[in-house]
């Protein structure tokens, strides 16, 4: 059997998986700086014989690892490299930093990492032993957190030809996703006065904190007359140094958020003639710093049924004693109302559970609501280049919230390595279906083709924007 070959494969592999996603966790590096993570993931999947390009659209850690096996479907596979500041933890269920304050793993992605890595391998060692045609290509992507990496690889083009992907992000339970997210804008803007003595002349000064300030009250204003959904969030981030000296600088960090691309671009402009209206105010000039833009996910139903599928076939990992009774000393970390958020009674009775099921009914849940996720992801920007799904396994129990150290710590424990292992098959497993079932893809397609309705995606990002390699 085809899939047995990648399957045998990961089984054989599991010690060295599991030592390339521990490896990651460890160096815990942040967006754009992920040196070593990156060097690691590609110089083992170059020694699998997949052909490596390091450095793609203009970051020093993006690559793209491809191997080819003459004619056939190309499969993308995308793998995360970027850790979170602040999340440093050992694998314990209490907190305690490894080193305080450093970066840590607090959203998984050096399972997410190792998870397409490996499936990439996989699928080759299948296709080999049973003589497929096609195409595997890994794509390591950079700073997700700061919605950067998969941006600037589909501005490069680097997703043409690629006839679906797919996308692993551990998470508290096995499913894949069929609900959207937020499409987003995030830019800062700086103004500039005139510095004076606050008591002595300040005739004489133009403060910028005044125009930061006048702009996010407009922007407060703003708020009530636009659509109920977007979300609108900003921090001052430098306002002046002390109260007697006018500043001569003030900056202000925005995010703009819809469910829809096309409902991102007229609150931004709004805000940008905020902007322009504070000047006015407060006799300030300003400069719009764009950093970085997405689309809203298109997650493709089809693919999910497929990864759901797989997910059965393969069969979700089960937990043993000492496991979950790390789950039920790090749960008491965790406060009874975050415990309660999002859970459906009838189907998850109990937060301080390990999600051993697949609870595929969410799939047809989210896929019957529409649902939009408020948060953002760069994934969103491949699912309009191409079919594309990212699922989620198990990595950690319910109710442990998104970037916490308590991720952290179950990301590089035997939860977060049966997560990886199971994730890697289905993904295998998910893959080698697309390659070796042609009806499979054309319903991909046929779906995709259907969600796009004639749009057409234009990267969010201006064509000379370079991606910001210092951290914003
Ligand atoms: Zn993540």
């Amino acid at each position: 059997m085809i899939k047995e070959s990648a399957f045998n494969f990961i089984d054989g592999k599991r010690k060295e998986l599991i030592g390339i996603s521990d490896k990651a966790w460890e160096y815990a590096e942040v967006g754009l700086l992920e040196t070593k993570t990156s060097k690691l993931f590609a110089d083992w999947i170059e020694k699998q014989g997949f052909k490596l390009e390091r450095g793609v659209a203009d970051m020093p850690t993006a690559f793209v690892a491809t191997w080819n096996n003459g004619p056939g479907p190309t499969i993308g596979l995308m793998g995360e490299l970027d850790a979170l500041q602040g999340l440093s933890q050992k694998a314990v269920p209490y907190k305690e930093p490894i080193k305080e304050g450093a970066p840590g793993h607090g959203c998984g992605h050096n399972i997410h990492g190792t998870t397409a890595l490996a499936a990439a391998v996989a699928m080759k060692t299948a296709m080999e032993e049973n003589k497929i045609g096609g195409t595997v290509k890994m794509f390591g992507c950079p700073a997700e957190e700061t919605l950067v990496g998969k941006v600037w690889l589909v501005r490069h083009n680097l997703f043409n030809g690629v006839d679906a992907a797919l996308s692993h992000h551990p998470g508290n339970s096995n499913t894949a996703g069929t609900g959207s997210s937020n499409a987003m804008n995030s830019f800062k803007v700086h103004f500039y006065g005139r510095t004076a003595h606050s008591a002595g002349d300040p005739e004489n000064g133009i403060s910028a904190l005044d125009a930061v300030e006048l702009m996010s009250n407009g922007v407060n204003f703003m708020r009530e007359h636009i659509i109920e959904k977007a979300r609108v969030h900003y921090v001052t981030e430098y306002g002046g140094g002390q109260p007697n000296v006018v500043p001569a600088y003030a900056r202000v960090w925005y995010y703009v958020r819809a469910p829809e691309r096309e409902q991102v671009e007229p609150i931004y402009n709004w805000v940008l003639q905020i902007a322009d209206g504070a000047d006015k105010m407060a006799r300030t000039t300003h400069k719009i710093e764009f950093l970085t833009g997405c689309y809203n996910d298109l997650s493709n139903k089809t693919l999910a049924d497929i990864i759901v599928a797989n997910m059965r076939e393969v069969g979700a990992p089960t937990h043993d004693e000492a496991e979950i009774k790390f789950a039920k000393e790090l749960s008491k970390s965790i406060d009874p109302t975050q415990k309660k958020e999002g859970l459906r009674k009838s189907e998850r009775p109990g937060w301080d559970k390990l999600v051993d099921e697949l609870f595929d009914d969410r799939i047809l849940d989210d896929y019957r609501n529409g649902k939009v996720g408020a948060g953002s992801t760069d994934v969103s920007d491949v699912s309009w280049v191409t079919p594309t799904n990212e699922f989620s396994t198990t990595t950690c129990i319910l109710g442990t919230p998104g970037h916490s150290w308590q991720f952290t710590a179950q990301g590089g424990m035997s939860i977060g390595h049966k997560s990886l292992i199971f994730a890697t098959k289905t993904m295998a497993g998910t893959g080698l279906d697309l390659i070796t079932k042609p009806k499979l893809l054309k319903e991909a397609k046929t779906e995709f083709k259907k969600q796009l309705a004639g749009r057409k995606y234009n990267s969010p990002i201006p064509l000379d924007l370079k991606p910001p390699l210092k951290q914003f």
